[in-house]
């Protein structure tokens, strides 16, 4: 396990303090008091996150390693994961960093497995504005996208929304990847779906990378 480091934190396995230290840099996430390792350091600093020691470069001082003793990563995991849908996607280590950014902000930025909030995925009705790579041009414009589990539809629209969708996909076949595709951003998404027995596909993204939450 030393070998794959990112293991720990995607998956949450060690729970104890004074682990051999690996080649690899071992960080601590101060706020949810688990090991994680550099790549994921990356994410847990996120402010709305929490802030990262590196065990081997910082001072890490008695408070923290308490805090570690009383905490880790086998106890965020009970915490943390407490209900991921059974549908929801863990990433692995050998995953694209947008999948484990994603993980990482929806367990302990938007704590969305602990319980304690209504579950996300049972939203009914959601529209925001997504960028969307055009069908001729590849060019990524601006479009209104409507999630209605009343119509049993995702839409995305040109204009006015008086004048009607340009595009409908229906929920039941809908299927999203992050970074599927040919997307050259960072949070860029690959949403197929299945039309009169033909896979259709079309990229998006959104600056913010929790914005695209609704469509995972
Ligand atoms: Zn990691």
């Amino acid at each position: 396990m030393l070998g794959c480091p990112c293991a720990w934190c995607v998956l949450g396995f060690i729970g104890i303090i004074c682990l051999p230290l690996s080649t690899d840099p071992v960080w601590v996430s101060c706020n949810v008091g688990v090991f994680v390792c550099l790549v994921c350091s990356g994410v847990h600093r996120i402010p709305s996150i929490g802030r990262v020691k590196s065990t081997q470069l910082d001072y890490v001082e008695h408070d923290l390693i308490e805090f570690m003793r009383s905490h880790g990563n086998l106890r965020a995991k009970d915490e943390y994961e407490a209900c991921v849908p059974p549908f929801y996607y863990r990433p692995t280590e050998k995953d694209c960093m947008v999948l484990k950014e994603q993980w990482i902000r929806a367990k302990y930025e938007r704590k969305e497995f602990t319980g304690e909030k209504d579950c996300v995925y049972s939203v009914e009705y959601k529209e925001g504005f997504l960028w969307k790579k055009g069908r001729d041009n590849g060019q990524f414009q601006k479009r209104l996208f409507v999630y209605s589990e009343n119509e049993g539809v995702l839409k995305y629209y040109t204009g006015d929304k008086r004048s009607g969708p340009k595009g409908k996909f229906p929920i039941q076949t809908l299927n999203a990847m992050f970074q599927g595709g040919n997307i050259e951003h960072q949070h860029g998404l690959e949403v197929t779906c299945v039309q009169d027995a033909r896979t259709r596909s079309i990229y998006v993204y959104h600056d913010d990378g929790q914005v695209l939450r609704f469509l995972d």
